[in-house]
C-alpha cells in the first residue's frame, strides 16, 4: 500500500513547486498577513513556509496528514467550491509520503506551540511542545528521497527554485492583503518581498519592476449590472515592451488557475492590435459561481474550463480590444 500511495502522492506532488503552492495556498487560506517561503536546493532539500495564520489546534495534529483530512468542508459555500479546489484534504498527505514533514503552529489560545513530525500519511509521535511566534510552519525535507527517478529528473535546482520565485510573484499581486517573501537556504536578500496592503498596481510595481508596471491598462469586464455571475477586472500591457517572459497571471475565484482557450484567445487580441507586444504582461482576476467552474483534475496544473467559456472569452476580447485600441490612436 505503501508504494500505491507513494506513487498517487507524486502525481499530485510533482516537483517542488507544487507542494510550495500547496503550502501557500493553506497558509492563505488559514487567514494570514504575512507569509515567508524558504527553499534549498530547488526544494529538494528544504522547502519551508511560515505564515501568521490561525494555526492548528493540538487535538487535530494526529490525523493532519491523514489523507482525506480537510478542515473546509464545513460551510455549504465550501462545498459548492469543492470544484473549483479539484481536490481536498490531498497535498498534507501527499508531501508526508514522498518527503519528511515537520509542522510547527500555534493557535491563539495557547501560550505555547506544537511541534509534530510525520512520515507516510501517519505523525511520528506525541506533537512536542515548543515556542512559536503566531501561526504555522511547515517544513518538507528531502522531498521525493524515495523516488529516485524524479530526483534524477529534478537536478536543475536553479530551474525549480526560479519557478517557485515566480509562483509566488503571482500570488503576491493577487493577495495584496498578504506580504510574501521568498529567498534561498543561505541568501541574505529575499527574491520576492511584496508589501501588504499595497494597491495592485504597486504589487504588480515592486514584483515585477516599473517597466512592467508604468505599461498597464486596468480593464474591467462583467455581465449586465444586474447579474453578478461574471466579474472580471485586471491590468494588461499596453505597449511593445517586452516582458522577460510571458506572463499570464489568471485567478478565478481567487484560486490560480490555468485557462488554454482564454491564453490563446488572449493572444489573438495582441497580435491583432499590438503585433509587437510579443511577450505582454496579463493580470487577471475573474469571479463566477463556483459551479461554473470545472477543473480538469489534474492537481498541479488546475487547468479550468468555465460554462459558458465562449461568450466570456468574447467578452474579454471586445473589451480588449477597445483598451488597447484607444489607448494606442
Ligand atoms: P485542504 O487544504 O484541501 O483542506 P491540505 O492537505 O492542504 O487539505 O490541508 C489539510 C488541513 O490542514 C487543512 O484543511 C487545514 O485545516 C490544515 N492546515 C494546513 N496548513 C495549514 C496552515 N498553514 N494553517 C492552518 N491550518 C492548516
Ligand atoms: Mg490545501
Amino acid at each position: 500500500e505503501a508504494v500505491v500511495n507513494r506513487i498517487a502522492a507524486g502525481e499530485v506532488i510533482q516537483r517542488p513547486v507544487s507542494a510550495v503552492k500547496e503550502l501557500v495556498e493553506n497558509s492563505i487560506d488559514a487567514g494570514s498577513t504575512s507569509l515567508t517561503v524558504l527553499v534549498k536546493d530547488g526544494g529538494l532539500k528544504l522547502i519551508q513556509v511560515s505564515d501568521d495564520g490561525h494555526g492548528i489546534r493540538y487535538e487535530d495534529l494526529p490525523i493532519l496528514c491523514e489523507r482525506h483530512t480537510t478542515s473546509k468542508l464545513s460551510k455549504y459555500e465550501d462545498l459548492q467550491s469543492i470544484k473549483s479546489m479539484g481536490f481536498r484534504g490531498e497535498a498534507l498527505a501527499s508531501m508526508t509520503y514522498v518527503g519528511h514533514v515537520t509542522v510547527t503552529t500555534i493557535t491563539k489560545d495557547q501560550l505555547h506551540g506544537y511541534r509534530a513530525t510525520y512520515k507516510d500519511g501517519v505523525m511520528g509521535c506525541e506533537p512536542k511542545a515548543c515556542a512559536a511566534v503566531k501561526g504555522t510552519q511547515i517544513m518538507i525535507e528531502n522531498l521525493f528521497y524515495n523516488m529516485a527517478a524524479r530526483k534524477k529528473t529534478l537536478q536543475n535546482s536553479a530551474d525549480d527554485y526560479s519557478k517557485i520565485v515566480d509562483l509566488i510573484c503571482r500570488f503576491a499581486i493577487h493577495h495584496t492583503s498578504v506580504s510574501f517573501s521568498c529567498r534561498k537556504h543561505g541568501a541574505a536578500r529575499a527574491d520576492v518581498q511584496s508589501v501588504s496592503k499595497s494597491s495592485r498596481l504597486d504589487a504588480i510595481r515592486s514584483v515585477y519592476g516599473v517597466s512592467v508596471a508604468q505599461n498597464l491598462l486596468k480593464i474591467e469586464v462583467s455581465d449586465d449590472p444586474s447579474s453578478s455571475s461574471f466579474k472580471m477586472d485586471g491590468f494588461i500591457s499596453n505597449s511593445n515592451y517586452i516582458a522577460k517572459k510571458i506572463a499570464m497571471v489568471l485567478f478565478i475565484n481567487d484560486r490560480l488557475v490555468e485557462c488554454g482557450a482564454l491564453k490563446r484567445a488572449i493572444e489573438i487580441v495582441y497580435a491583432a492590435t499590438l503585433p509587437k507586444a510579443s511577450k505582454p504582461f496579463i493580470y487577471m482576476s475573474i469571479k463566477l459561481p463556483p459551479e461554473h467552474v470545472d477543473v480538469n483534475v489534474h492537481p498541479t496544473k488546475r487547468e479550468v474550463t468555465l460554462l459558458n467559456q465562449e461568450i466570456i472569452i468574447e467578452k474579454i476580447q471586445s473589451a480588449m480590444e477597445s483598451k488597447l485600441r484607444n489607448s494606442n490612436e
